[in-house]
Protein backbone atom coordinates (compact mmCIF):
# COMPACT_ATOMS: atom_id res chain seq x y z
CA UNK A 1 0.00 0.00 0.00
CA UNK A 2 1.22 3.49 -1.32
CA UNK A 3 1.14 6.21 1.50
CA UNK A 4 -1.79 8.21 -0.15
CA UNK A 5 -3.78 5.36 0.31
CA UNK A 6 -2.51 4.60 3.83
CA UNK A 7 -3.36 7.69 5.26
CA UNK A 8 -7.12 7.34 4.05
CA UNK A 9 -7.68 3.93 5.13
CA UNK A 10 -5.90 4.02 8.61
CA UNK A 11 -8.38 1.72 10.99
CA UNK A 12 -9.34 3.45 14.07
CA UNK A 13 -7.90 2.47 17.82
CA UNK A 14 -9.07 -0.63 18.99
CA UNK A 15 -8.49 -1.82 22.85
CA UNK A 16 -8.73 -4.83 24.39
CA UNK A 17 -11.85 -6.10 25.64
CA UNK A 18 -11.97 -4.25 29.60
CA UNK A 19 -9.57 -1.76 28.83
CA UNK A 20 -12.69 1.85 27.96
CA UNK A 21 -11.74 5.19 28.58
CA UNK A 22 -12.61 6.73 31.86
CA UNK A 23 -14.21 9.91 30.19
CA UNK A 24 -16.80 9.96 27.13
CA UNK A 25 -14.79 9.50 24.30
CA UNK A 26 -15.44 11.70 21.44
CA UNK A 27 -17.01 10.02 18.49
CA UNK A 28 -15.93 12.56 15.73
CA UNK A 29 -17.09 10.89 12.46
CA UNK A 30 -20.08 11.46 10.30
CA UNK A 31 -19.43 7.99 8.62
CA UNK A 32 -19.69 4.50 10.74
CA UNK A 33 -18.91 1.22 8.22
CA UNK A 34 -20.25 -2.19 8.68
CA UNK A 35 -19.23 -5.41 7.41
CA UNK A 36 -21.46 -6.11 4.58
CA UNK A 37 -23.95 -4.56 2.44
CA UNK A 38 -27.08 -6.43 4.34
CA UNK A 39 -26.00 -4.91 7.61
CA UNK A 40 -25.00 -1.69 5.91
CA UNK A 41 -28.62 -1.95 4.91
CA UNK A 42 -30.24 -3.07 8.27
CA UNK A 43 -28.65 0.03 9.51
CA UNK A 44 -30.26 2.38 7.09
CA UNK A 45 -33.42 0.68 8.21
CA UNK A 46 -32.77 1.90 11.64
CA UNK A 47 -32.48 -1.46 13.17
CA UNK A 48 -29.19 -1.49 14.41
CA UNK A 49 -25.58 0.10 14.09
CA UNK A 50 -24.44 3.55 12.89
CA UNK A 51 -24.21 4.85 9.92
CA UNK A 52 -24.86 8.50 9.81
CA UNK A 53 -24.23 11.02 12.43
CA UNK A 54 -27.62 12.92 11.56
CA UNK A 55 -29.53 9.67 12.22
CA UNK A 56 -27.51 8.59 15.64
CA UNK A 57 -23.55 8.94 16.73
CA UNK A 58 -22.16 7.06 19.70
CA UNK A 59 -21.29 9.80 21.85
CA UNK A 60 -24.70 11.91 20.94
CA UNK A 61 -26.67 8.52 21.99
CA UNK A 62 -24.78 8.05 25.52
CA UNK A 63 -25.67 11.46 26.21
CA UNK A 64 -29.40 10.23 25.41
CA UNK A 65 -29.38 7.40 27.34
CA UNK A 66 -28.30 8.84 31.04
CA UNK A 67 -30.54 11.95 30.62
CA UNK A 68 -33.47 9.63 29.88
CA UNK A 69 -32.33 7.55 33.05
CA UNK A 70 -31.71 11.15 35.12
CA UNK A 71 -35.46 11.90 34.30
CA UNK A 72 -36.38 8.49 35.04
CA UNK A 73 -37.73 8.16 31.43
CA UNK A 74 -37.62 5.04 28.45
CA UNK A 75 -35.97 7.63 26.16
CA UNK A 76 -34.48 10.29 24.94
CA UNK A 77 -33.37 12.59 22.05
CA UNK A 78 -31.19 15.19 21.90
CA UNK A 79 -31.14 18.36 19.21
CA UNK A 80 -28.64 21.20 18.82
CA UNK A 81 -30.54 23.87 20.75
CA UNK A 82 -33.48 23.81 23.24
CA UNK A 83 -35.72 25.73 20.75
CA UNK A 84 -34.76 22.83 18.27
CA UNK A 85 -36.34 20.45 20.99
CA UNK A 86 -39.41 22.40 21.31
CA UNK A 87 -40.24 23.10 17.76
CA UNK A 88 -39.35 19.37 16.40
CA UNK A 89 -41.77 18.09 19.34
CA UNK A 90 -44.32 20.33 18.17
CA UNK A 91 -43.60 19.74 14.56
CA UNK A 92 -43.66 15.95 15.56
CA UNK A 93 -46.72 15.60 17.57
CA UNK A 94 -49.46 18.16 15.57
CA UNK A 95 -51.14 18.22 12.77
CA UNK A 96 -53.36 20.40 10.07
CA UNK A 97 -56.29 20.85 12.16
CA UNK A 98 -54.95 19.86 15.75
CA UNK A 99 -55.70 22.35 18.14
CA UNK A 100 -52.67 23.13 20.95
CA UNK A 101 -53.30 24.71 24.27
CA UNK A 102 -50.82 26.63 25.95
CA UNK A 103 -49.95 29.89 28.56
CA UNK A 104 -49.54 33.11 28.20
CA UNK A 105 -46.87 33.04 30.68
CA UNK A 106 -44.35 30.64 28.00
CA UNK A 107 -41.24 31.38 27.42
CA UNK A 108 -41.55 33.64 24.50
CA UNK A 109 -39.46 32.09 21.23
CA UNK A 110 -42.03 28.94 22.45
CA UNK A 111 -44.99 31.12 22.29
CA UNK A 112 -43.94 32.61 18.72
CA UNK A 113 -43.59 28.85 17.57
CA UNK A 114 -47.31 28.61 18.29
CA UNK A 115 -48.29 32.04 17.08
CA UNK A 116 -46.59 31.91 13.36
CA UNK A 117 -45.00 28.92 12.61
CA UNK A 118 -47.48 26.74 13.85
CA UNK A 119 -50.41 28.53 12.41
CA UNK A 120 -48.76 29.14 8.86
CA UNK A 121 -49.67 24.81 8.70
CA UNK A 122 -52.99 25.22 10.11
CA UNK A 123 -52.77 24.26 13.86
CA UNK A 124 -54.51 26.42 16.02
CA UNK A 125 -53.85 27.55 19.54
CA UNK A 126 -55.53 28.90 22.71
CA UNK A 127 -53.04 30.84 25.57
CA UNK A 128 -54.60 30.97 28.75
CA UNK A 129 -52.82 32.21 32.24
CA UNK A 130 -51.05 29.22 34.12
CA UNK A 131 -52.95 30.40 37.31
CA UNK A 132 -56.70 29.69 36.15
CA UNK A 133 -57.48 26.15 36.35
CA UNK A 134 -60.60 27.23 35.10
CA UNK A 135 -60.05 28.78 32.08
CA UNK A 136 -58.11 26.00 31.15
CA UNK A 137 -61.06 23.63 31.55
CA UNK A 138 -62.93 25.78 29.97
CA UNK A 139 -60.40 25.48 27.10
CA UNK A 140 -59.99 21.67 27.02
CA UNK A 141 -64.05 21.84 26.90
CA UNK A 142 -64.47 24.52 24.42
CA UNK A 143 -62.18 22.24 21.63
CA UNK A 144 -60.75 18.94 20.65
CA UNK A 145 -57.07 19.34 22.19
CA UNK A 146 -54.05 17.39 20.75
CA UNK A 147 -51.74 19.14 23.03
CA UNK A 148 -51.29 20.94 26.34
CA UNK A 149 -47.72 22.64 26.81
CA UNK A 150 -46.45 24.13 29.49
CA UNK A 151 -43.48 25.24 31.47
CA UNK A 152 -42.80 25.10 35.11
CA UNK A 153 -41.46 27.66 36.43
CA UNK A 154 -41.95 29.68 33.46
CA UNK A 155 -39.56 31.94 32.03
CA UNK A 156 -39.34 34.67 32.80
CA UNK A 157 -42.05 35.38 35.57
CA UNK A 158 -41.10 32.53 37.59
CA UNK A 159 -44.58 31.51 38.24
CA UNK A 160 -45.39 27.47 39.06
CA UNK A 161 -47.71 25.57 36.93
CA UNK A 162 -49.78 22.88 39.42
CA UNK A 163 -48.81 20.10 37.19
CA UNK A 164 -51.08 17.57 39.11
CA UNK A 165 -53.89 19.85 37.64
CA UNK A 166 -52.52 20.51 34.64
CA UNK A 167 -51.78 16.66 33.88
CA UNK A 168 -55.39 15.37 35.17
CA UNK A 169 -57.15 17.82 33.01
CA UNK A 170 -55.08 16.96 30.04
CA UNK A 171 -55.54 13.46 30.62
CA UNK A 172 -59.17 13.96 31.35
CA UNK A 173 -59.94 16.07 27.70
CA UNK A 174 -57.64 13.33 25.69
CA UNK A 175 -54.19 15.66 25.03
CA UNK A 176 -50.50 14.91 25.36
CA UNK A 177 -49.26 17.21 27.98
CA UNK A 178 -45.44 18.20 27.17
CA UNK A 179 -44.09 20.39 29.88
CA UNK A 180 -40.82 22.57 29.48
CA UNK A 181 -38.71 21.34 32.33
CA UNK A 182 -35.62 23.90 31.58
CA UNK A 183 -36.13 25.94 35.06
CA UNK A 184 -36.56 23.02 37.19
CA UNK A 185 -34.01 20.71 36.19
CA UNK A 186 -33.65 17.60 34.27
CA UNK A 187 -34.21 15.17 37.54
CA UNK A 188 -37.31 17.54 38.20
CA UNK A 189 -41.14 16.38 37.99
CA UNK A 190 -40.17 12.80 37.34
CA UNK A 191 -43.04 11.54 39.35
CA UNK A 192 -45.48 13.30 37.51
CA UNK A 193 -47.91 11.95 34.64
CA UNK A 194 -46.14 13.71 31.81
CA UNK A 195 -46.09 12.40 28.80
CA UNK A 196 -42.73 14.58 27.53
CA UNK A 197 -40.44 16.60 29.06
CA UNK A 198 -38.36 19.45 26.91
CA UNK A 199 -34.90 20.47 28.13
CA UNK A 200 -32.51 23.40 26.86
CA UNK A 201 -29.42 21.52 28.20
CA UNK A 202 -27.71 24.87 26.86
CA UNK A 203 -29.20 26.52 30.47
CA UNK A 204 -28.06 24.41 33.86
CA UNK A 205 -26.91 21.45 31.80
CA UNK A 206 -24.28 22.53 29.61
CA UNK A 207 -24.01 25.14 32.64
CA UNK A 208 -20.69 27.23 31.13
CA UNK A 209 -22.48 28.95 28.52
CA UNK A 210 -20.16 28.01 25.93
CA UNK A 211 -22.76 25.16 24.13
CA UNK A 212 -25.93 25.23 23.47
CA UNK A 213 -28.62 21.78 22.97
CA UNK A 214 -31.76 20.45 23.62
CA UNK A 215 -33.57 17.10 25.05
CA UNK A 216 -36.73 15.47 24.34
CA UNK A 217 -37.63 12.76 27.01
CA UNK A 218 -40.36 10.60 27.49
CA UNK A 219 -41.50 7.26 26.53
CA UNK A 220 -40.50 5.52 23.85
CA UNK A 221 -43.60 5.57 21.97
CA UNK A 222 -43.51 9.20 21.55
CA UNK A 223 -39.93 9.70 21.58
CA UNK A 224 -39.77 7.49 18.30
CA UNK A 225 -42.11 10.02 16.69
CA UNK A 226 -40.08 13.20 17.73
CA UNK A 227 -36.38 11.06 16.64
CA UNK A 228 -38.15 10.35 13.22
CA UNK A 229 -38.86 13.84 12.96
CA UNK A 230 -36.08 15.11 13.98
CA UNK A 231 -33.56 13.51 11.71
CA UNK A 232 -36.22 14.48 9.07
CA UNK A 233 -35.81 17.95 10.09
CA UNK A 234 -32.01 17.53 10.33
CA UNK A 235 -31.01 20.27 13.91
CA UNK A 236 -28.40 17.66 15.03
CA UNK A 237 -26.44 17.97 18.30
CA UNK A 238 -22.63 16.93 17.17
CA UNK A 239 -20.91 14.78 18.92
CA UNK A 240 -18.68 17.69 20.11
CA UNK A 241 -21.17 19.16 21.63
CA UNK A 242 -22.49 16.02 22.97
CA UNK A 243 -19.25 15.76 24.64
CA UNK A 244 -19.13 19.32 26.29
CA UNK A 245 -22.62 18.79 27.43
CA UNK A 246 -21.73 15.65 28.91
CA UNK A 247 -18.92 17.16 30.56
CA UNK A 248 -21.47 19.79 31.93
CA UNK A 249 -23.66 16.99 33.52
CA UNK A 250 -20.88 15.56 35.69
CA UNK A 251 -20.99 18.84 37.65
CA UNK A 252 -24.34 19.60 37.44
CA UNK A 253 -25.51 18.35 40.78
CA UNK A 254 -22.79 20.39 42.91
CA UNK A 255 -23.36 23.29 40.72
CA UNK A 256 -27.15 23.13 40.93
CA UNK A 257 -27.08 22.89 44.91
CA UNK A 258 -24.69 26.07 44.91
CA UNK A 259 -26.44 28.72 42.51
CA UNK A 260 -29.97 27.67 43.93
CA UNK A 261 -28.22 28.49 47.54
CA UNK A 262 -26.60 31.53 46.17
CA UNK A 263 -30.19 32.28 44.45
CA UNK A 264 -31.92 32.01 48.30
CA UNK A 265 -29.36 33.94 49.85
CA UNK A 266 -30.17 36.39 47.15
CA UNK A 267 -33.82 36.53 47.14
CA UNK A 268 -34.19 36.95 51.05
CA UNK A 269 -31.48 40.18 50.68
CA UNK A 270 -33.75 41.76 48.27
CA UNK A 271 -37.34 41.07 49.92
CA UNK A 272 -35.17 42.51 52.91
CA UNK A 273 -34.97 45.71 50.45
CA UNK A 274 -37.85 48.60 50.69
CA UNK A 275 -36.30 49.80 47.27
CA UNK A 276 -37.32 46.47 45.48
CA UNK A 277 -41.40 46.00 45.65
CA UNK A 278 -41.72 42.31 45.16
CA UNK A 279 -38.85 39.29 44.85
CA UNK A 280 -40.84 36.22 43.03
CA UNK A 281 -38.72 33.30 44.01
CA UNK A 282 -40.41 30.18 45.22
CA UNK A 283 -37.70 29.34 48.05
CA UNK A 284 -38.98 32.76 50.23
CA UNK A 285 -42.06 31.68 51.96
CA UNK A 286 -43.61 35.12 50.70
CA UNK A 287 -43.97 33.27 47.29
CA UNK A 288 -47.74 32.81 46.00
CA UNK A 289 -46.01 29.56 44.56
CA UNK A 290 -44.45 28.81 47.57
CA UNK A 291 -45.95 25.72 49.00
CA UNK A 292 -46.36 24.37 45.80
CA UNK A 293 -42.83 24.39 45.06
CA UNK A 294 -42.36 23.03 48.25
CA UNK A 295 -44.26 19.86 47.05
CA UNK A 296 -43.43 19.86 43.27
CA UNK A 297 -39.72 20.92 42.66
CA UNK A 298 -35.86 19.39 44.35
CA UNK A 299 -35.40 23.01 44.57
CA UNK A 300 -36.31 25.98 44.01
CA UNK A 301 -34.20 26.74 40.62
CA UNK A 302 -31.37 29.59 40.39
CA UNK A 303 -33.09 32.24 38.94
CA UNK A 304 -35.01 35.26 40.77
CA UNK A 305 -37.33 37.60 39.15
CA UNK A 306 -37.92 41.17 40.98
CA UNK A 307 -39.91 44.69 39.99
CA UNK A 308 -38.33 47.49 41.64
CA UNK A 309 -39.61 50.62 43.20
CA UNK A 310 -39.27 53.68 41.04
CA UNK A 311 -39.51 54.32 36.84
CA UNK A 312 -38.56 52.78 33.59
CA UNK A 313 -35.60 54.63 34.04
CA UNK A 314 -34.90 53.80 37.47
CA UNK A 315 -34.58 50.39 36.36
CA UNK A 316 -31.91 51.52 33.80
CA UNK A 317 -29.85 52.96 35.89
CA UNK A 318 -29.70 49.98 37.81
CA UNK A 319 -29.25 47.47 35.18
CA UNK A 320 -26.55 49.05 33.70
CA UNK A 321 -24.65 49.82 37.39
CA UNK A 322 -24.34 46.10 38.21
CA UNK A 323 -21.20 44.86 37.99
CA UNK A 324 -21.24 41.47 38.63
CA UNK A 325 -23.80 41.15 36.63
CA UNK A 326 -23.95 40.97 32.72
CA UNK A 327 -26.82 42.07 30.93
CA UNK A 328 -26.59 38.87 28.43
CA UNK A 329 -29.74 36.17 27.21
CA UNK A 330 -29.48 32.73 28.99
CA UNK A 331 -29.84 31.58 32.48
CA UNK A 332 -28.19 28.60 34.89
CA UNK A 333 -24.69 29.24 33.93
CA UNK A 334 -21.64 29.61 36.28
CA UNK A 335 -21.71 34.02 36.12
CA UNK A 336 -24.78 35.83 37.72
CA UNK A 337 -26.47 37.03 34.39
CA UNK A 338 -29.54 40.04 34.36
CA UNK A 339 -32.01 40.51 31.70
CA UNK A 340 -34.43 43.58 32.40
CA UNK A 341 -38.31 44.24 31.93
CA UNK A 342 -37.64 46.11 28.15
CA UNK A 343 -35.78 43.08 27.01
CA UNK A 344 -38.73 40.71 28.26
CA UNK A 345 -42.09 42.60 26.80
CA UNK A 346 -44.30 39.90 25.22
CA UNK A 347 -44.66 39.96 21.87
CA UNK A 348 -48.27 38.75 20.06
CA UNK A 349 -50.07 39.26 23.19
CA UNK A 350 -53.60 40.70 23.56
CA UNK A 351 -53.82 43.61 26.47
CA UNK A 352 -55.31 40.85 29.20
CA UNK A 353 -52.70 38.22 28.50
CA UNK A 354 -49.39 40.88 28.90
CA UNK A 355 -51.50 41.35 32.79
CA UNK A 356 -51.03 37.62 33.21
CA UNK A 357 -47.56 37.63 31.60
CA UNK A 358 -46.76 40.16 34.39
CA UNK A 359 -43.52 41.48 33.28
CA UNK A 360 -43.60 45.67 33.57
CA UNK A 361 -40.36 47.55 32.23
CA UNK A 362 -39.40 47.36 35.69
CA UNK A 363 -38.80 43.47 36.16
CA UNK A 364 -35.68 41.86 36.04
CA UNK A 365 -34.79 38.21 35.68
CA UNK A 366 -31.50 37.37 37.61
CA UNK A 367 -30.26 34.19 36.91
CA UNK A 368 -27.61 33.57 40.25
CA UNK A 369 -24.67 32.17 39.00
CA UNK A 370 -21.20 30.70 41.25
CA UNK A 371 -19.73 33.71 42.40
CA UNK A 372 -19.86 34.67 46.73
CA UNK A 373 -23.10 35.48 47.55
CA UNK A 374 -22.24 38.37 49.98
CA UNK A 375 -20.66 39.83 46.34
CA UNK A 376 -23.66 39.42 44.59
CA UNK A 377 -25.84 41.23 47.17
CA UNK A 378 -23.62 44.09 47.67
CA UNK A 379 -23.43 44.25 43.80
CA UNK A 380 -27.06 44.80 43.53
CA UNK A 381 -27.66 46.91 46.52
CA UNK A 382 -24.79 49.46 45.51
CA UNK A 383 -26.80 49.20 41.69
CA UNK A 384 -30.12 49.85 43.70
CA UNK A 385 -28.51 52.82 45.79
CA UNK A 386 -27.36 54.60 41.85
CA UNK A 387 -31.03 54.11 40.58
CA UNK A 388 -33.11 55.19 43.68
CA UNK A 389 -31.03 56.62 46.39
CA UNK A 390 -29.81 54.57 49.96
C1 LIG B 1 -33.59 29.10 26.93
C2 LIG B 1 -34.88 28.40 26.93
C3 LIG B 1 -35.33 27.69 25.80
C4 LIG B 1 -34.56 27.67 24.51
O1 LIG B 1 -33.32 27.07 24.63
P1 LIG B 1 -32.07 27.44 23.68
O2 LIG B 1 -31.10 26.39 24.05
O3 LIG B 1 -31.70 28.84 23.98
O4 LIG B 1 -32.57 27.29 22.26
C5 LIG B 1 -36.54 27.02 25.89
N1 LIG B 1 -37.28 27.08 27.01
C6 LIG B 1 -36.90 27.75 28.12
C7 LIG B 1 -37.76 27.75 29.32
C8 LIG B 1 -35.68 28.43 28.11
O5 LIG B 1 -35.31 29.12 29.22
Amino acid sequence: MKNATRIQHQPPPSLQDGNEPLVMPIYQSVKFELESLRDTESAWAGRGGYHYSRCANPTVRALEEVLASLQNQEDAVVVGSGLAAVAVTLLALLSHGDHVVGFAQTYGPTRGLLLNTLAKFGITHQLVSIDDHQALETALQAKQTKMVWFESPTNPANKLADISVITRLAKQYGAISVIDNTFAGIEAHAEYPIDLYVHSLTKSVGGHGDVMGGAILGRQELVDQVRTQAIALGPVMDPHTAFLVHRGLKSYKVRRRACCENALAVAMALEADKRVARVRYPGLQSDPYHRLACQQMPDFGSVVTIDLHGDADASRVFADHLELFSQVASLGSTESLIVSGPLMQPHGLTAEQRIWADISPTSHRLSIGLEDADDLIDDLKQALTQALGA
